[in-house]
């Protein structure tokens, strides 16, 4: 008899709703241990109803992606909760709409830059001693930051932020490589979220479904690659 397999680790950042809070429901479904993070743990309450159900496999920890101090909070308040991590998800971002060239503020681009690019790069430098051997982290990106295409036109900090966290990323499978680690870059498709309005193409739930599938998949081969949510390689 094959003994059962322990229950995975997974972190998700940006939980609290959108694609972050559909991760943390299926996760939590298959039966994964999940620290949910979000700014505002008090008011996230889809998640605390989702940890009186789940009680001893949800724990909701407070991080803001874009300040480093709160990436150290969070990984000496992690071993209280988990022994190691297993799959992090650095899912949350921001997007600022309504730019065109010519006048994008430059507040946006800071925001944008500190939230898509800097925040996942530092805080999976902030966690690494934390990630197991053959762990797996998954960043969220967006064809809209694929340098070989120019749909990123009227999002330009949204683009700029996300083609800097591909290189994040890339700069993360390489460093981590050795450990058995595979970091990939990951686009939902177009999601029924508040960042992709009610007139996307698809739900959150196909969304994690398939990107859930793509990264219990993932082998060291994958590692520093770019994926959308059918496994399909998307350009840089
Ligand atoms: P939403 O706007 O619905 O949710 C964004 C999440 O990120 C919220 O939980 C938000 O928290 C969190 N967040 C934003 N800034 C910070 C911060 N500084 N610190 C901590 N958390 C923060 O977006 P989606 O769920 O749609 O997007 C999830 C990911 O998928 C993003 O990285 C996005 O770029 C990417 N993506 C989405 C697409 C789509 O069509 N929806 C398409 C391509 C990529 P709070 O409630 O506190 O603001």
């Amino acid at each position: 008899m094959t003994p059962a397999q322990p229950p995975r680790r997974t972190l998700v950042t940006g939980a609290n709703r959108g694609l972050g809070l559909e991760f943390v429901r299926q996760l939590l479904a298959r039966g994964d241990h999940v620290v949910a993070t979000c700014r505002q743990p008090g008011r996230a309450n889809a998640l605390n109803q989702l940890a009186g159900e789940h009680p001893g496999r949800l724990h909701v920890l407070p991080l803001g992606v874009a300040e480093p101090k709160s990436h150290a909070e969070l990984a000496r308040e992690l071993p209280l909760v988990i022994d190691g991590i297993d799959l992090l998800i650095n899912n949350a971002g921001v997007l600022h709409s309504g730019e065109r060239f010519g006048h994008v503020p430059p507040a946006n681009l800071d925001d944008s830059l500190r939230t898509n690019a800097s925040g996942p790069f530092l805080l999976t430098q902030a966690l690494a001693e934390r990630l197991v051997e053959g762990a797996k982290v998954a960043n969220l990106s967006s064809v809209l930051g694929s340098v070989a295409s120019t749909d990123g036109f009227h999002t330009p900090s949204y683009a700029m932020s996300k083609a800097a966290q591909n290189m994040a990323t890339a700069l993360l499978a390489s460093a981590l490589r050795e450990r058995g680690i595979a970091v990939v870059a990951l686009h939902p498709g177009w999601v029924q979220t508040d960042m992709g309005g009610s007139g996307a193409q698809i739900t959150p739930d196909e969304s994690v479904r398939g990107l859930l599938k793509v990264i219990d998949g993932l082998g060291l081969d994958d590692t520093g690659k770019f994926f959308d949510y059918r496994g399909k390689p998307v350009p840089w």
